[in-house]
């Protein structure tokens, strides 16, 4: 692996042979999450593809000019070309190996594999999710000198990190950015000394054991596992909702209201979110129609005033979309009206759907504990699940109220109790 410099690019990347760039900035939480699956990956595929690092800010020029606009951007090239999709954001050591892998033969990438040793490591606690319950757990548990690590697929922050203002959490005077405010988390759980390992794929989960494998050969072991994996949005289940899912229908108004500006969208759902996203949405877009299932809002009555204010938007009440489908630029949704059991059509810009959110369990395949009805674990006042030395925290739990000081509570609780168990 080697460090270059935009002088040294002709040299080192276009005259010829197999060649990964990667572009890194300082100060840039996903580059530092990069960092080990490069290396290690160099000290793998090293021998048939050059590794090579150059730093965006000392090198805006040549970074400009081949139009890297994040860091960190993977950028791969055959004999001096560029190939392959670039990479960029919390990038998989999976997701590099698929890239990797098209520059060299097929028998030398099966080769290459065998390379890849397994790694145990001994924790005393394993938190699987770093949004903030399990990020205020990795700062508790770290403060208390227990050996913690967080893992999580993605890029810590959790669901915050997408919301665009979060005017609700204490300590902040004025409304913070949920990136900002995520950030400001995991680098507090950084400085306290907890390790992070993300970015990861979650090969498997095994509770009983306390044994959690990520990439397919580290397997990470403990004596207490806290789950903090949260919540996801959750899917209608309509006709065209899978197909046009990221092209003309989203869950996050945070990451798309922005493309709509001057255009207009349907949004479904009548709850808390649908009513006070829409509240945003509606500084970009011209027009809203929000369809929803009863006759009246289920929002809290303040964000129900605002949007009965708000020009922008009109409800169908007492309906549901029924199938979505996509005709040249546009989105054309069917919806049924409940009462009459008329079927009619909206055409629109972009669809939003808020209907809810389900825990996120799908990667604990042997999910033998207690949950209630809609699938969220069920835990004692103190986090403990019904397998011992299992705890869980935050918006994966059964309870009434999800929000980010809840979550922030229940990871306190569970962390404090599972150091003072170790103590004895
Ligand atoms: C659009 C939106 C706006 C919101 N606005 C507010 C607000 O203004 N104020 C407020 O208080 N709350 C708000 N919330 C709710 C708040 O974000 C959540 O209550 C809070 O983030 C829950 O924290 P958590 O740590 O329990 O879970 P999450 O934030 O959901 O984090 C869970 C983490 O676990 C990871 N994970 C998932 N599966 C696995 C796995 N198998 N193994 C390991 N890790 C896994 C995920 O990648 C994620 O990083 C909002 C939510 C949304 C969606």
């Amino acid at each position: 692996m080697k460090e270059i410099t935009a002088a040294e690019f002709e040299k080192e990347v276009l005259n010829g042979g197999n060649v990964v760039l990667d572009f890194y900035s300082s100060e840039c939480p996903p580059c530092e999450a990069l960092a080990p699956k490069f290396e290690l990956l160099s000290n793998i595929y090293g021998d048939d593809i050059k590794f090579l690092k150059i730093f965006r800010q000392n090198n805006r020029e040549l970074s400009n000019q081949l139009g890297i606009s994040s860091s960190p951007t993977l950028v791969f090239f055959k004999n001096g070309k560029e190939v392959g999709n670039r990479l960029s954001g919390g990038v998989k050591k999976s997701e590099i190996m698929s890239v990797l892998d098209t520059l060299i033969s097929e028998q030398r990438a099966i080769e290459l594999k065998t390379q890849f040793k397994h790694i145990h490591y001994d924790y005393d606690v394993v938190i699987l999710g770093g949004g903030p319950a399990g990020l205020v757990a990795g700062i508790y548990l770290a403060q208390a000198k227990i050996k913690s690590v967080i893992i999580d697929p993605s890029l810590p922050g959790g669901q915050v990190s997408t919301t665009h203002l979060v005017s609700n959490y204490p300590g902040f005077i004025e409304p913070i950015n949920g990136y900002m405010l995520s950030h400001n988390m995991s680098e507090q759980a950084k400085k306290a000394g907890v390790d992070f390992k993300v970015a990861v794929d979650i090969t498997s989960i095994d509770l009983e054991n306390k044994t959690v494998v990520v990439d397919g050969f580290e397997t990470y072991k403990a004596k207490k596992i806290l789950i903090t994996t949260g919540a996801s949005p959750r899917f209608l289940g309509v006709e065209g909702e899978k197909e046009y899912k990221g092209h003309g229908i989203s869950y996050c108004a945070t990451c798309d209201a922005k493309y709509f500006h001057d255009k207009e969208v349907v949004i479904i759902g009548g709850g808390n979110t649908a009513v006070e996203e829409s509240e945003f949405i509606s500084k970009f877009a011209s027009k809203i129609t929000m369809i929803h299932q009863f006759d009246k809002l289920t929002s809290n009555k303040d964000a129900q005033e605002k949007l009965f204010s708000n020009n922008k938007i009109n409800v169908l009440f007492n309906s549901e979309p029924r199938k979505f489908q996509k005709v040249g630029d546009k989105m054309v949704v069917t919806y049924e009206n409940l009462e009459s059991k008329e079927l009619n059509k909206i055409e629109t810009d972009g669809v939003f759907v808020f209907v809810g959110m389900k825990p996120n369990l799908d990667l604990i395949s042997n999910l033998n504990m207690e949950i209630d009805q809609w699938g969220y674990i069920k835990t004692d006042e103190d986090m403990h699940t019904s397998i011992k030395d299992v705890f869980a925290a935050g918006d994966v739990i059964s309870k009434k109220y999800r929000q980010i000081t809840t979550a922030v509570g229940d990871g306190t609780i569970a962390s404090i109790v599972i150091a003072k168990e170790l103590e004895t």
